[in-house]
């Protein structure tokens, strides 16, 4: 098909170098002068070959944006692609995981989710340019520094370039040794339930009060019956809290409770229900916050379509590509809530996302890097 496969096995050295100084600079969501650090070398290893801007992220680390300097003279369109710098790891986790290249593998802190993605996107676009292939479309990659806290400072940025792209290409980790992409994530949020009841002692005043513990346990049964009400709805009371002292009838009591939907219908219909509850003591207060912060990214036509686009260009890089649906949200979510084909899971094949055995395969290097520079060319 074309020479990527070849040109990228020959450079693995340097890539795999690449990656290690990516993984050795530390970037935990929270800590924005470490996610900064890790923009600004990102933002040094692509002088030359993009136009890069580092951009506000309110008490988060700076994102970046970068427009490629690639082959072609006409660019009709846009592509986004998108990833995100920071990680689930807090400052120091190197000590207790460090760096390791072995057995073919690659380990460290964010190796998978999602540090080499970017490095085989870099990659795929060096390899464009050395080897003169034209693409006919501008590439605008973001990189966020709040994505594994839920991207709310990023957010406005990614719908902007979405809503100006034709298409959205995620370099989130693949799912399985095969490498399957992602054509649809499950969408969800959080929800409170605060329960108000009426406090008294337990012993002197009992009948006066109302439990709001009690209630909440009623409330919680009925709550978690709620998933499966819809394919792939799941509803989960992760954490529950309430009352005082043994001695006291609990007059407050409340749950943090996890909801995820694959359709976002069924979201909405979930939220309905749950703000329909009635307490079953009639003095105790139902309260409901929070809902769905991320809308689920649903397997449109869009996303069909480019799917079936790469796995027609990966036929010749001994992989036969599969889809799956994740159960997490990423980027993608916002990308495709807006109507932008989106397709996900191009990053790199590996194992343990936000684990501490968490690595990637070198022997997928270099046919995800075809992939990824076949992708821009060809959509
Ligand atoms: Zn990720």
């Amino acid at each position: 098909m074309d020479e990527l496969p070849g040109w990228a096995r020959g450079r693995q050295k340097s890539f795999i170098a690449f990656v290690r100084s990516l993984v050795e600079c530390e970037s935990p969501s929270d800590d924005a002068a470490s996610t900064t650090r890790f923009a600004s070398l990102v933002a040094d290893s692509l002088a030359g070959a993009a136009k890069v801007r580092l951009v506000p992220g309110g008490k988060f680390g700076k994102h970046l944006r970068a427009e490629f300097t690639l082959p072609g003279v006409r660019k009709d369109g846009q592509i986004l692609v998108l990833g995100h710098g920071d990680t689930v790891w807090p400052t120091g986790t190197l000590k207790t995981m460090p760096w390791r290249h072995r057995d073919g593998r690659l380990w460290g802190p964010g190796v998978f989710d999602m540090k080499t993605g970017l490095a085989l996107f870099f990659e795929a676009m060096r390899g464009l340019v050395e080897l003169g292939i034209p693409v006919g479309r501008k590439v605008v990659f973001q990189m966020n520094s709040d994505e594994e806290v839920g991207s709310p400072s990023s957010r406005p940025y990614t719908e902007k370039e979405a809503r100006a792209s034709v298409a959205a290409l995620l370099l989130e980790p693949a799912a399985g040794a095969d490498g399957k992409l992602k054509t649809a994530r499950k969408g969800g949020g959080t929800v409170y339930l605060r329960v108000k009841g009426v406090a008294s002692h337990a012993g002197l005043d009992f009948d006066a009060g109302a439990s709001a513990i009690v209630e909440l346990a009623r409330q919680v049964e009925k709550i978690a019956g709620f998933t499966g009400f819809a394919g792939g709805v799941t509803v989960n009371p992760g954490v529950i809290g309430g009352g005082t002292r043994p001695n006291v009838v609990a007059g407050e009591a409340w749950a943090a409770i996890d909801v995820r939907c694959v359709r976002a219908g069924d979201g909405e219909r979930l939220l309905r229900r749950l703000r329909a509850l009635k307490p079953v003591d009639s003095r105790c207060r139902l309260q409901f916050e929070g809902g769905i912060n991320r809308p689920p990214m649903e397997r449109t036509a869009g996303t069909v379509r480019l799917f079936r686009l790469a796995r027609t260009l990966s036929k010749d890089l001994g992989v036969d590509l599969g889809e799956t649906m994740a159960g997490g949200g990423s980027d993608g979510n916002f990308t495709s809530a807006l109507g932008t084909p989106t397709l996900d899971g191009l990053g790199a094949v590996g194992d343990g996302a936000h684990a501490i055995h968490e690595n990637v395969a070198v022997d997928c290097f270099a046919g995800r890097i075809a992939l990824l520079a076949r992708l821009v060319t060809r959509i």
